[in-house]
Protein backbone atom coordinates (compact mmCIF):
# COMPACT_ATOMS: atom_id res chain seq x y z
CA UNK A 1 0.00 0.00 0.00
CA UNK A 2 1.34 3.59 -1.00
CA UNK A 3 0.31 6.77 0.55
CA UNK A 4 -2.77 8.39 -1.10
CA UNK A 5 -4.17 11.99 -0.87
CA UNK A 6 -7.98 11.18 0.00
CA UNK A 7 -9.97 14.14 0.45
CA UNK A 8 -13.55 13.58 1.32
CA UNK A 9 -15.09 17.11 1.15
CA UNK A 10 -12.74 19.20 -0.42
CA UNK A 11 -13.96 21.80 -3.37
CA UNK A 12 -13.56 20.14 -7.08
CA UNK A 13 -10.52 21.96 -7.86
CA UNK A 14 -8.57 20.67 -4.78
CA UNK A 15 -9.77 17.19 -5.07
CA UNK A 16 -8.56 17.49 -9.18
CA UNK A 17 -5.22 18.10 -7.67
CA UNK A 18 -5.54 15.50 -5.21
CA UNK A 19 -6.20 13.28 -8.16
CA UNK A 20 -3.22 14.57 -10.18
CA UNK A 21 -1.04 14.56 -6.99
CA UNK A 22 -1.45 10.63 -6.67
CA UNK A 23 -1.27 9.85 -10.14
CA UNK A 24 2.57 11.13 -10.08
CA UNK A 25 2.99 9.00 -6.49
CA UNK A 26 1.58 5.97 -8.31
CA UNK A 27 3.92 6.44 -11.29
CA UNK A 28 6.74 7.43 -9.00
CA UNK A 29 6.37 4.10 -7.29
CA UNK A 30 5.86 2.15 -10.43
CA UNK A 31 9.47 4.04 -12.03
CA UNK A 32 11.38 2.90 -8.41
CA UNK A 33 10.12 -0.44 -8.93
CA UNK A 34 11.22 -0.49 -12.38
CA UNK A 35 14.58 0.76 -11.06
CA UNK A 36 15.02 -2.29 -8.69
CA UNK A 37 13.87 -4.66 -10.98
CA UNK A 38 16.43 -3.18 -13.91
CA UNK A 39 19.35 -3.40 -11.17
CA UNK A 40 18.16 -7.06 -9.54
CA UNK A 41 18.11 -8.46 -13.56
CA UNK A 42 21.39 -7.13 -14.79
CA UNK A 43 23.29 -8.29 -11.44
CA UNK A 44 21.75 -11.83 -11.45
CA UNK A 45 22.74 -12.01 -15.55
CA UNK A 46 26.24 -10.49 -15.05
CA UNK A 47 26.81 -12.56 -12.01
CA UNK A 48 26.47 -16.28 -13.69
CA UNK A 49 28.57 -15.66 -16.38
CA UNK A 50 31.04 -14.01 -14.21
CA UNK A 51 31.18 -17.02 -11.76
CA UNK A 52 32.03 -19.45 -15.05
CA UNK A 53 35.02 -17.40 -16.09
CA UNK A 54 36.26 -17.55 -12.43
CA UNK A 55 36.13 -21.23 -12.84
CA UNK A 56 37.71 -21.66 -15.53
CA UNK A 57 40.52 -19.43 -14.33
CA UNK A 58 40.98 -21.04 -11.19
CA UNK A 59 40.93 -24.96 -12.71
CA UNK A 60 43.73 -23.15 -15.04
CA UNK A 61 45.52 -21.92 -12.24
CA UNK A 62 45.07 -25.30 -10.30
CA UNK A 63 46.48 -27.44 -13.44
CA UNK A 64 48.96 -26.06 -14.97
CA UNK A 65 52.23 -25.70 -13.16
CA UNK A 66 54.30 -24.51 -16.01
CA UNK A 67 52.65 -21.05 -16.10
CA UNK A 68 55.78 -18.65 -16.31
CA UNK A 69 55.37 -15.84 -13.40
CA UNK A 70 54.04 -13.23 -15.57
CA UNK A 71 51.47 -15.80 -16.46
CA UNK A 72 50.54 -16.77 -12.90
CA UNK A 73 50.35 -13.06 -12.30
CA UNK A 74 47.65 -11.79 -14.41
CA UNK A 75 45.56 -15.32 -13.99
CA UNK A 76 45.62 -14.43 -10.47
CA UNK A 77 44.63 -10.84 -10.70
CA UNK A 78 42.09 -11.68 -13.28
CA UNK A 79 40.84 -13.83 -10.52
CA UNK A 80 40.50 -11.46 -8.26
CA UNK A 81 38.91 -9.02 -9.83
CA UNK A 82 36.03 -11.10 -11.05
CA UNK A 83 35.53 -12.20 -7.50
CA UNK A 84 35.46 -8.68 -6.34
CA UNK A 85 32.84 -7.99 -9.17
CA UNK A 86 31.27 -11.10 -7.92
CA UNK A 87 30.91 -9.79 -4.62
CA UNK A 88 29.72 -6.49 -5.69
CA UNK A 89 27.15 -7.76 -7.87
CA UNK A 90 25.66 -9.56 -5.09
CA UNK A 91 25.12 -6.94 -2.58
CA UNK A 92 23.72 -5.26 -5.13
CA UNK A 93 21.15 -7.86 -5.41
CA UNK A 94 20.26 -7.82 -1.76
CA UNK A 95 20.08 -4.03 -1.60
CA UNK A 96 17.50 -4.60 -4.65
CA UNK A 97 16.26 -7.27 -2.82
CA UNK A 98 15.83 -5.71 0.53
CA UNK A 99 14.36 -2.70 -1.22
CA UNK A 100 11.42 -4.57 -2.58
CA UNK A 101 11.01 -6.25 0.79
CA UNK A 102 12.19 -9.80 -0.73
CA UNK A 103 15.47 -9.83 0.90
CA UNK A 104 15.14 -13.79 2.19
CA UNK A 105 16.48 -14.15 6.01
CA UNK A 106 17.18 -17.50 7.44
CA UNK A 107 16.58 -16.96 11.44
CA UNK A 108 17.35 -19.21 14.17
CA UNK A 109 18.02 -19.13 17.44
CA UNK A 110 22.29 -18.92 17.15
CA UNK A 111 25.52 -18.11 20.16
CA UNK A 112 26.93 -15.13 19.17
CA UNK A 113 29.95 -16.29 21.17
CA UNK A 114 31.15 -18.96 17.92
CA UNK A 115 30.29 -16.66 15.28
CA UNK A 116 32.20 -13.37 16.46
CA UNK A 117 34.96 -16.75 17.05
CA UNK A 118 34.48 -18.13 13.85
CA UNK A 119 34.63 -14.63 12.02
CA UNK A 120 37.92 -13.49 14.03
CA UNK A 121 39.71 -16.21 13.46
CA UNK A 122 39.25 -16.08 9.52
CA UNK A 123 39.68 -12.43 9.34
CA UNK A 124 43.18 -12.68 11.53
CA UNK A 125 44.00 -15.22 8.55
CA UNK A 126 43.52 -13.29 5.69
CA UNK A 127 44.57 -9.61 7.01
CA UNK A 128 47.83 -11.57 9.15
CA UNK A 129 46.64 -8.37 12.15
CA UNK A 130 45.94 -9.12 15.49
CA UNK A 131 41.85 -9.07 16.25
CA UNK A 132 41.11 -9.26 19.84
CA UNK A 133 37.95 -10.59 21.50
CA UNK A 134 36.63 -9.12 24.67
CA UNK A 135 33.36 -10.35 25.71
CA UNK A 136 31.11 -10.71 29.20
CA UNK A 137 31.61 -14.06 30.70
CA UNK A 138 28.57 -16.27 29.51
CA UNK A 139 26.81 -17.44 26.28
CA UNK A 140 24.96 -14.73 24.50
CA UNK A 141 22.14 -15.75 22.44
CA UNK A 142 19.91 -14.08 19.25
CA UNK A 143 17.72 -14.55 16.80
CA UNK A 144 19.25 -14.06 13.34
CA UNK A 145 20.65 -14.77 10.10
CA UNK A 146 23.75 -16.60 10.77
CA UNK A 147 25.49 -15.71 7.59
CA UNK A 148 24.02 -12.51 7.25
CA UNK A 149 25.46 -11.33 10.54
CA UNK A 150 28.65 -13.14 9.86
CA UNK A 151 28.89 -10.92 6.66
CA UNK A 152 27.83 -7.97 8.40
CA UNK A 153 30.98 -8.10 10.85
CA UNK A 154 33.34 -9.68 8.09
CA UNK A 155 32.86 -6.26 6.60
CA UNK A 156 33.25 -3.80 9.49
CA UNK A 157 36.26 -5.77 10.41
CA UNK A 158 37.43 -5.44 6.81
CA UNK A 159 36.74 -1.91 6.71
CA UNK A 160 38.84 -1.36 10.29
CA UNK A 161 41.86 -3.04 8.78
CA UNK A 162 41.68 -1.10 5.74
CA UNK A 163 41.83 2.08 7.42
CA UNK A 164 43.90 1.70 10.12
CA UNK A 165 47.62 1.19 10.73
CA UNK A 166 48.99 -2.26 10.49
CA UNK A 167 50.91 -2.15 13.88
CA UNK A 168 47.36 -1.16 15.81
CA UNK A 169 44.74 -3.26 17.18
CA UNK A 170 41.41 -4.10 16.09
CA UNK A 171 38.89 -5.30 18.81
CA UNK A 172 35.38 -7.21 18.48
CA UNK A 173 33.71 -6.68 22.17
CA UNK A 174 30.38 -8.64 22.60
CA UNK A 175 27.98 -7.63 25.06
CA UNK A 176 24.67 -8.03 26.81
CA UNK A 177 22.46 -4.78 27.50
CA UNK A 178 19.42 -5.06 29.08
CA UNK A 179 17.51 -7.03 26.36
CA UNK A 180 19.81 -5.87 23.57
CA UNK A 181 22.87 -7.59 22.50
CA UNK A 182 25.50 -5.37 21.81
CA UNK A 183 28.42 -5.92 18.72
CA UNK A 184 31.24 -2.98 18.36
CA UNK A 185 33.92 -3.50 16.26
CA UNK A 186 36.74 -1.21 17.50
CA UNK A 187 39.64 0.29 15.50
CA UNK A 188 42.39 3.23 16.12
CA UNK A 189 42.76 4.04 12.82
CA UNK A 190 42.35 7.42 10.28
CA UNK A 191 39.04 7.93 11.79
CA UNK A 192 35.59 9.58 9.85
CA UNK A 193 35.55 13.22 9.90
CA UNK A 194 32.03 14.62 11.70
CA UNK A 195 30.11 15.82 8.75
CA UNK A 196 30.42 12.23 6.98
CA UNK A 197 29.55 10.19 9.90
CA UNK A 198 25.40 10.41 8.88
CA UNK A 199 26.27 9.55 5.02
CA UNK A 200 28.91 6.05 5.06
CA UNK A 201 25.92 4.19 5.50
CA UNK A 202 24.49 5.54 2.44
CA UNK A 203 24.95 3.49 -1.34
CA UNK A 204 28.57 4.22 -2.97
CA UNK A 205 29.69 6.58 -0.59
CA UNK A 206 33.25 6.88 0.12
CA UNK A 207 34.95 9.24 2.89
CA UNK A 208 38.11 10.65 0.53
CA UNK A 209 38.12 8.94 -3.01
CA UNK A 210 41.62 9.52 -3.44
CA UNK A 211 42.80 7.74 -0.01
CA UNK A 212 39.95 4.70 -1.06
CA UNK A 213 40.60 4.20 -4.15
CA UNK A 214 43.57 1.79 -3.65
CA UNK A 215 41.89 0.04 -0.88
CA UNK A 216 39.76 -1.76 -3.71
CA UNK A 217 36.23 -1.30 -1.56
CA UNK A 218 33.56 -0.33 -3.69
CA UNK A 219 31.67 1.95 -1.30
CA UNK A 220 28.52 -0.51 -0.62
CA UNK A 221 29.92 -2.19 2.69
CA UNK A 222 28.20 -0.22 5.06
CA UNK A 223 25.23 -0.24 3.15
CA UNK A 224 24.77 -3.98 3.30
CA UNK A 225 25.47 -3.77 7.06
CA UNK A 226 23.06 -1.13 7.54
CA UNK A 227 20.15 -2.81 5.42
CA UNK A 228 21.36 -6.44 7.63
CA UNK A 229 20.93 -5.65 11.03
CA UNK A 230 18.06 -3.61 10.22
CA UNK A 231 16.15 -6.51 8.40
CA UNK A 232 17.29 -8.43 11.51
CA UNK A 233 15.50 -5.90 13.93
CA UNK A 234 19.06 -4.44 14.95
CA UNK A 235 20.21 -1.42 14.65
CA UNK A 236 23.75 0.36 13.44
CA UNK A 237 25.85 3.34 14.47
CA UNK A 238 29.03 5.01 14.46
CA UNK A 239 31.52 6.94 17.03
CA UNK A 240 34.76 8.29 15.28
CA UNK A 241 37.08 10.74 16.28
CA UNK A 242 39.47 11.94 13.38
CA UNK A 243 42.99 10.42 14.24
CA UNK A 244 41.58 8.59 16.85
CA UNK A 245 39.85 5.93 15.39
CA UNK A 246 36.22 4.28 15.16
CA UNK A 247 33.66 2.72 16.68
CA UNK A 248 30.86 0.55 14.77
CA UNK A 249 27.96 -0.70 17.17
CA UNK A 250 25.59 -2.84 16.49
CA UNK A 251 22.55 -3.70 18.90
CA UNK A 252 20.21 -6.59 18.41
CA UNK A 253 17.05 -7.74 20.35
CA UNK A 254 18.49 -10.90 22.29
CA UNK A 255 16.92 -13.97 22.64
CA UNK A 256 15.01 -14.37 25.68
CA UNK A 257 16.33 -16.03 28.78
CA UNK A 258 15.05 -19.63 28.93
CA UNK A 259 12.42 -19.93 31.48
CA UNK A 260 13.72 -21.88 34.86
CA UNK A 261 12.27 -24.65 36.42
P1 LIG B 1 34.33 0.87 1.22
O1 LIG B 1 34.19 -0.22 0.24
O2 LIG B 1 34.80 2.16 0.62
O3 LIG B 1 35.11 0.48 2.44
P2 LIG B 1 32.06 1.11 3.02
O4 LIG B 1 30.61 1.30 2.72
O5 LIG B 1 32.44 -0.10 3.77
O6 LIG B 1 32.81 1.17 1.65
O7 LIG B 1 32.58 2.37 3.81
C1 LIG B 1 32.26 3.67 3.33
C2 LIG B 1 33.35 4.66 3.71
O8 LIG B 1 33.36 4.88 5.12
C3 LIG B 1 34.76 4.18 3.37
O9 LIG B 1 35.11 4.49 2.05
C4 LIG B 1 35.61 4.94 4.38
O10 LIG B 1 35.88 6.23 3.89
C5 LIG B 1 34.69 5.09 5.59
N1 LIG B 1 34.95 4.08 6.65
C6 LIG B 1 34.28 2.93 6.87
N2 LIG B 1 34.76 2.26 7.94
C7 LIG B 1 35.79 2.99 8.41
C8 LIG B 1 36.71 2.85 9.52
N3 LIG B 1 36.67 1.80 10.35
N4 LIG B 1 37.63 3.83 9.69
C9 LIG B 1 37.68 4.90 8.87
N5 LIG B 1 36.85 5.11 7.82
C10 LIG B 1 35.92 4.17 7.58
Amino acid sequence: GQAQLYLKNAPTEVKELANTFNMMLSRLAQSWEQERQFVSNVSHELRTPLTIVNGYLQSVLRRQNNLNPHQLEALETASLETERTIRLLQDLLDLARADSGYLHLRKELCLLNDLVAEVVSMAEKYSGRVIKIESINREIEAIIDYNRLKQVLINLIDNAVKYSAADTPVIIKLNLQSEEVIIQVCDHGFGIPLQHQSRIFERFYRVDEARTSTTGGSGLGLSIVKTFVESMGGKVSVRSRLGEGSIFTISLPAAPLPIKV
